[in-house]
């Protein structure tokens, strides 16, 4: 058994999706929020990524200044706790607690958080 990456339900066979260029394992309910890759493609999908990084390093979008306050505030007004915000999105409580504190986690954390709260964390 592994975790839906998107969710967190426990899936026996997760699928694999790209979203907006984030490779998730997730269950079926979140297949539908990306494409999924099959498995005879997905080598030929990380080959091309790996040629492409040099660009991909250049054109890398930078993470908003305020996000941290971005993710408070919107956590504030849905008038929802930490631990409830953390659950719902599948993250852990202290790691929401770091990020509100300015802590940057990784894309599929800050992913996760956008897609939660509909925010855009980076400027264009
Ligand atoms: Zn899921």
């Amino acid at each position: 058994m592994s975790e839906c990456e998107v969710c967190g339900k426990a899936v026996s066979n997760p699928r694999r999706i790209d979203l907006d260029g984030v490779l998730l394992d997730v269950c079926d309910e979140c297949m539908k929020l990306g494409k999924e890759i099959p498995r005879e493609r997905l080598r030929t999908v990380l080959k091309r990524r790996i040629v492409k990084e040099p660009e991909f390093e250049q054109k890398e979008r930078e993470l908003r200044d305020d996000f941290s306050r971005m993710i408070r505030d919107a956590r504030e007004e849905r008038n929802l706790k930490q631990e409830e915000a953390a659950q719902k999105m599948g993250i852990s409580p202290s790691l929401l607690r770091r990020i509100e504190g300015g802590f940057k986690p990784d894309d599929k954390t800050l992913w996760k958080i956008q897609r939660f709260y509909n925010l855009n964390l980076y400027d264009k």
